[in-house]
């Protein structure tokens, strides 16, 4: 290692957490340059090679051979809000996305963003006026219109926190929006949002949960399920609920006690009123993503188990298959005296039923009752 590296390095010990190998250039779009994210970004890597991405250049001219480690601060014209890309075929939660970049520092095998995008380069939206002008446009056109809204769709919503700490901001900057609660997914650990959360009603802090033996061998570079959970503790102490996703269920040996494990893990951390809401999901991929899985993630071998395709053209674990691991951990939960938190992500009304006991319609409908459970104050549940 050069002495250059060595200094960034130290330097930058306190901004490069785990899950994060040493990114090797940062590209800035010419408009972009001048924002205050990409000047706090560029700041926070001081000696990371810096290119400006003049108009008619090509992103993959700069990107390198490891795209995921290229950090490009994108002046971005697309609509920052939408709808999760959900289906009309399955039971849909009425998520609005927040559309802040795309890609992820971490590796998980099963990630969908690999066949989403062509690239791996860590985009970050950097023109954030652009974002807050039309958050407000459509989150502030009728304050009695409420919505639950997140940004761990395209990315994990903190894993560049300690760079970007747009969390932080969007926390900030939704607090003057009553009807609005923020949801951040994440796979690892970074706390530094809830200084600027202006209360812990508004921001729903949320992990994506496994079996250990999913974490450890399929979500490269993600904390731990006991470190989730222990922050998931954090958050609970200060008063904030938090979410869970048992997002993708694994069909694999030993499952059972993999997620018997975890359930107990949970409750060992967590009470059922600190829980808003906790979905059970199982692995679903579009077909394209089982060649890239194979390629990049040899070992993976969840992904010749025996798929059917969904109305949705996904394929999904055989249906009985689905329905035993469903009733399982959700008759462990259900022990734990978790309950009516749980709902199941895209499947139909017969599988809710098999699987839950109740189906959406039951809960008023699975957008609503979602809402309901988002903006519940804390001692009112
Ligand atoms: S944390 Fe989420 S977005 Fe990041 S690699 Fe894993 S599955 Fe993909």
């Amino acid at each position: 290692m050069t002495g250059q590296s060595d200094n960034m390095k130290k330097y930058c010990s306190t901004v490069q957490p785990s899950h994060m190998a040493w990114p090797e250039n940062i590209v800035v779009d010419q408009e972009a340059a001048s924002t205050p994210l990409a000047r706090k970004i560029i700041r926070k890597m001081p000696g990371v090679p810096l290119h400006t991405l003049s108009p008619g250049m090509n992103i993959s001219e700069l990107a390198g051979k490891d795209n995921r480690l290229v950090i490009y601060l994108k002046h971005y014209r697309g609509r920052f809000l939408r709808p999760c890309p959900a289906t009309r075929k399955y039971r849909c939660c009425g998520y609005q996305i927040i559309h802040i970049g795309e890609n992820c520092p971490l590796n998980c095998s099963y990630c969908i963003l690999q066949a989403y995008f062509q690239d791996r380069v860590l985009k970050i939206w950097a023109n954030q006026e652009d974002l807050w002008t039309e958050l407000d446009m459509v989150l502030g056109r009728d304050r009695n219109r409420l919505f639950r809204v997140g940004t761990g769709e395209f990315t994990d919503s903190l894993a560049l926190e300690h760079l970007t700490g747009y969390s932080a901001d969007l926390a900030q900057f939704l607090g003057n929006y009553p009807n609005v609660c923020l949801e951040l997914k994440s796979k690892i650990i970074d706390l530094s949002w809830m200084e600027k959360a202006p209360s812990t009603r508004k921001v729903l802090p949320a992990w994506s949960v496994n079996s250990p033996e999913i974490i450890s061998r399929e979500e490269g570079g993600a904390s731990t399920l006991e470190e989730r959970l222990k922050a998931a503790g954090t958050c609970a102490d200060k008063g904030f609920r938090v979410c869970l996703h048992f997002d993708p269920i694994i069909h694999y040996p030993g499952w059972k006690k993999g997620y018997a494990h975890a359930v107990e893990m949970i409750l060992d951390f967590l009470r059922p009123e600190h829980i808003a809401y906790l979905s059970l999901g199982s692995f679903r991929f579009m077909p394209g993503l089982k060649k890239t899985i194979i390629r990049n993630h040899p070992g993976s071998d969840y992904i010749y188990n025996e798929f059917i395709t969904g109305l949705d053209g996904k394929a999904r674990l055989l249906l009985t298959l689905r329905l035993e691991q469903f009733k399982y951990i959700a008759g462990k939960l259900k022990k734990g005296g978790v309950s009516r938190q749980i709902y199941l992500c895209m499947e139909s009304d017969r599988v809710w039923k098999e699987a839950l006991g109740y189906t959406p319609k039951d809960l008023g409908g699975l957008a609503r009752h979602l809402l309901n459970l988002s903006f519940k104050d804390k001692a009112g549940l």
